[in-house]
């Protein structure tokens, strides 16, 4: 397969959908991007790796942290995990309150907002220190030590995330939260900021292509079974209530973020991460979702 050729063809025939969307406002800090970046990193199993445009600038990875989270908490927690978070796509918003009221305090998924943040409390339960050990975990998946917090986007999301806070203690209220509110925002908000390019979340990712192992090493991070699950998971619930959308338009699973990342998978084929800031009005990046859809088109290859 020419991927060199594809994605060169992909960046000349999304030009005309550059202005569509404009870039998410709900943290301050993250409006300060330059809207017109644009990259692609695709890296197959084999450890081939290819790029086009701004592939190796970092941005906020946001909502992507959370299929990083739910696979850290399943390494300790396995099954577990679902007696207090559901399996079901939600059809709402991922900050909404209402479904999680109706539902008594069990979040629909674990990639909206609230299903994150019983993961959030989970880590902290099962860890001593919480953020350098989730750190570590996506540095280990990533092969590298430069993977961070960009603080000035947690403190940006802290000094604005209202709804957040809400849903916290909504979870508390429900007893679906054990820990301290507080601490569960914090370490939330810090696992959203984190930074990476292109190539790094490609690479990052890569492992659940892979059967659960890491390529450089060939260690199992997560077993077949649950690789499976996770897959499944971003392919059913991975982009808020346009997730039948981008299985109908892409074939394949993935996690966007409204830091205007998208990273998606073809299991034993590749791990490709796009990023472009402009999202739709669903949340998601207009010209990612574009590429990936004319990836699968063009290489005739998708999970279906
Ligand atoms: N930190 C963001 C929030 O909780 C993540 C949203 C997203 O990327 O979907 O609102």
């Amino acid at each position: 397969m020419n991927y060199d050729q594809i994605l060169q063809e992909i960046k000349e025939e999304v030009k005309i959908y550059n202005q569509m969307g404009a870039v998410g406002s709900s943290i301050p800090e993250l409006t300060k991007v330059d809207p017109s970046k644009f990259g692609i990193h695709l890296v197959t199993i084999k450890g081939e790796n290819y790029s086009i445009g701004d592939s190796n600038e970092k941005f906020s990875i946001q909502s992507i942290s959370k299929v990083l989270s739910l696979s850290f908490a399943f390494t300790f927690l396995g099954e577990r995990i679902w007696e207090r978070i559901g399996v079901e796509p939600s059809g709402t918003p991922f900050n909404s309150l209402v479904q999680l009221e109706y539902e008594k305090g069990k979040p629909r998924n674990p990639f909206i907002n609230p299903g994150a943040l019983v993961i959030a409390d989970m880590l902290i339960t099962h860890t001593k220190n919480p953020k350098t050990e989730f750190l570590n975990f996506v540095r280990t998946l990533t092969n590298s030590d430069e993977i961070d917090f960009n603080l000035k986007v947690a403190s940006s999301e802290k000094a604005f995330g209202f709804k957040n806070v809400a849903l916290a203690n909504l979870l508390k209220s429900y007893c679906n939260i054990e820990n301290d509110v507080d601490e569960v925002l914090d370490f939330y908000f810090h696992q959203c900021a984190i930074e990476m390019t292109c190539n790094e979340l490609a690479n990052c990712f890569l492992f659940y292509a892979h059967e659960g192992k890491i390529l450089h090493n060939n260690k199992f991070i997560l077993n077949q079974s649950q690789v499976k699950r996770i897959n499944s998971l971003m392919q059913t619930c991975g982009f808020y209530d346009e997730s039948g959308e981008f299985t109908y338009k892409v074939g394949l699973p993935g996690k966007s973020g409204i830091g205007g990342g998208i990273v998606a998978i073809h299991p034993k084929k590749y791990s490709v991460a796009t990023w472009s800031p402009r999202l739709n009005e669903k949340g998601n990046s207009v010209l990612g979702m574009k590429s990936l859809e004319l990836l699968t088109t063009k290489t005739g290859m998708s999970i279906f």
